[in-house]
């Protein structure tokens, strides 16, 4: 019989329809890796069509190029100029569309992915995002950033060229306010935090680890809402990804890389998003929530069940999902 899981941090169900779940090389993605040149002459992001991305506002130089650079979205989603208004007439409720977007692009190769890279260069992309973080939070008009990555076709990308993108919100979304509810929720039931109690669980279970290092566990959540949904959580309690430290930037650039590895030689490079679930800085403190990384690889497309109910219907069962990673050699 499938069964229905509850997955605490999210408070989405899931059905894990056992009866109907595929075996976990059966999401491989066929013909994923094709062959892409170092460098495209047409391509914004490559080294030398600098002037063809908006002014950049921070890079990682390397002698006189760089290794990471950052510049605003050619084709920002909210706008940079302005002041946040917000106009509430009845029921209806509006804000400006001010904010942040940013684009990180990884390294001056256009072929050269993150599971392909040296940890250094990993290293380097975080450092970028989390100095990138802790400026738009500066910004009086932002209520919230999020850190994403968007990978391959199926995922929302229209640049291939390896990049991640940093956006400043105007409002909190509907998903974080959840998750900070669920997590204030829950430690005022316990005493504990929501993610700490996770990370306890599936350390001392086991059947869903795929990595446990000095300082980040990876894992497939026992609700997994889709094949391979993956977190990474950090051991040290924090609420926000700021206060990452040097060592531990090390620790997560290996973990990353691992992972991105696993789906890389195991299911055959599948399109994925990556996001950066933190606080704002200035909750560093905060005992109710505690960052983390989600990676969904996209090797099932969501559907009408989905999009009606919010519930999911997961066809692979996390635990054989992570047992077929672990063993994914790379
Ligand atoms: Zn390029
Ligand atoms: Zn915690």
């Amino acid at each position: 019989m499938p069964e229905l899981r509850l997955n605490l941090i999210t408070r989405e169900w899931v059905i894990i329809a056992n009866e109907r779940a595929k075996r976990p090389d059966e999401f491989r993605k066929l013909k994923n890796k094709k062959n892409t040149p170092e460098y495209l002459d047409t391509c914004p992001f490559c080294p030398g069509n600098e002037g063809r991305t908006p002014e950049e506002v921070m890079r990682i130089p390397d002698g006189k190029g760089w290794k990471v650079r950052v510049t605003p979205n050619k084709f920002p989603a909210l706008s940079t100029d302005g002041q946040r208004e917000r106009k509430n007439e009845g029921i209806r409720h509006l804000v400006t569309g001010v904010g942040r977007h940013e684009v990180v692009i990884e390294s001056p190769l256009h072929n050269l992915s993150m599971p392909l890279m040296d940890i250094e260069n990993i290293a380097n992309i975080i450092r970028t995002c989390r100095e990138r973080f802790v400026e738009i939070y500066k910004d009086p008009r932002i209520e919230h950033v999020i850190i994403f990555k968007n990978f391959g076709e199926g995922a929302g990308t229209s640049l291939e060229h390896p990049h991640m993108q940093i956006i400043g919100t105007p409002v909190t979304p509907i998903q974080v306010r959840s998750r900070i509810e669920e997590g204030t929720r829950y430690f005022d039931n316990t005493g504990e935090c929501l993610i700490c109690a996770t990370l306890k669980d599936e350390l001392s279970d086991g059947r869903r680890l795929i990595l446990n290092t000095e300082n980040f566990v990876t894992f497939i959540p026992y609700a997994a809402l889709s094949p391979f949904h993956t977190w990474i959580f950090p051991k040290l309690h924090c609420a926000t990804f700021s206060s990452i430290t040097e060592e531990e930037i090390y620790d997560l650039s290996f973990s990353l890389k691992t992972i991105l590895s696993k789906y890389y030689f195991g299911l055959e490079n599948p399109a994925f998003n990556l996001v950066i679930r933190s606080q704002n800085p200035k909750e560093c403190a905060s005992e109710y929530f505690h960052w983390y990384i989600s990676i969904v690889p996209r090797v099932i497309q969501t559907a009408g069940f989905e999009l009606g109910s919010g519930m999911y219907i997961n066809t692979a069962i996390p635990e054989e999902s992570a047992e077929f990673l672990r063993n994914t050699k790379v």
